[in-house]
């Protein structure tokens, strides 16, 4: 995931926790239908990285939003996705798509050899009151505190599951410009404690499992969503 600057760093695992407790009130409530955009990155002329299997990026994260899309219409949650092929979508276009659905919640998938288990981003745009009028490319400030609740949300639930989990905060080109909850959600190898490779970002069961765990954590941030 070229894309990202790691500049600014780094809370691990209770980071969510603490991001919360310094950020501002949360944005008004979403009303209506829960939809759920997921935003697989890359695509077409930009195949992102080259995985370990020979696989490009571009192809794990179709395959990964393909999984979650179907879990996520068993649980009767509604789904937007930015691409169903291999086209080439810039992040003007993604950010479109996305606002367009009005949606509470967007992943936007990335696959790495990098480092191991998923590693959530969070834009790091300062917290800011929500306008109607939102400048492009910061419109994310006022869904910052709810997209460190989503972040917070799948933590736990990948957590539970067994899975490593990274936080960080970062300037995200396509969801700097969303307004709604967004997290980019980067899925790098399963590793041993001793640091070798258990399982591929592109391996289909190990997919599986972490889009099982994706899928309950917005179940879990549909129904935290709704109460008073
Ligand atoms: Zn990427």
């Amino acid at each position: 995931m070229h894309w990202i600057r790691r500049a600014i760093l780094a809370t691990a695992l209770a980071g969510a926790t603490a991001l919360q407790a310094t950020a501002q009130p949360a944005s008004p409530a979403p009303s209506g239908r829960f939809i759920v955009v997921l935003d697989a990155a890359h695509g077409g002329a930009d195949t992102g990285a080259r995985l370990a299997s020979g696989q490009a990026e571009k192809s794990a994260t179709l395959a990964l939003s393909v999984r979650l899309r179907s879990l996520l219409s068993a649980r009767n949650i509604a789904v937007v996705t930015t691409r169903e092929s291999d086209a080439t979508l810039d992040a003007n276009r993604r950010a479109t798509v996305t606002n367009h659905a009005a949606a509470q919640a967007c992943l936007s998938l990335h696959a790495s050899e990098s480092g191991s288990g998923v590693h959530l981003f969070v834009s790091s745009l300062a917290p800011a009151p929500a306008t109607n009028f939102p400048a492009w490319k910061t419109a994310q400030a006022a869904w910052v505190t709810r997209s460190i609740a989503l972040a917070g949300a799948l933590n736990s639930a990948l957590l539970h599951a067994g899975i490593n989990v990274t936080l960080e905060r970062t300037t995200l080109s396509a969801v700097d410009s969303m307004i709604c909850p967004a997290v980019a959600v980067e899925i790098a190898p399963a590793r041993s404690p001793d640091g070798k490779v258990t399982a591929e970002p592109d391996d289909a069961a190990y997919q599986a499992r972490v889009a099982a765990a994706l899928v309950a954590a917005l179940a879990d941030f549909r129904t935290e969503a709704r109460q008073p």
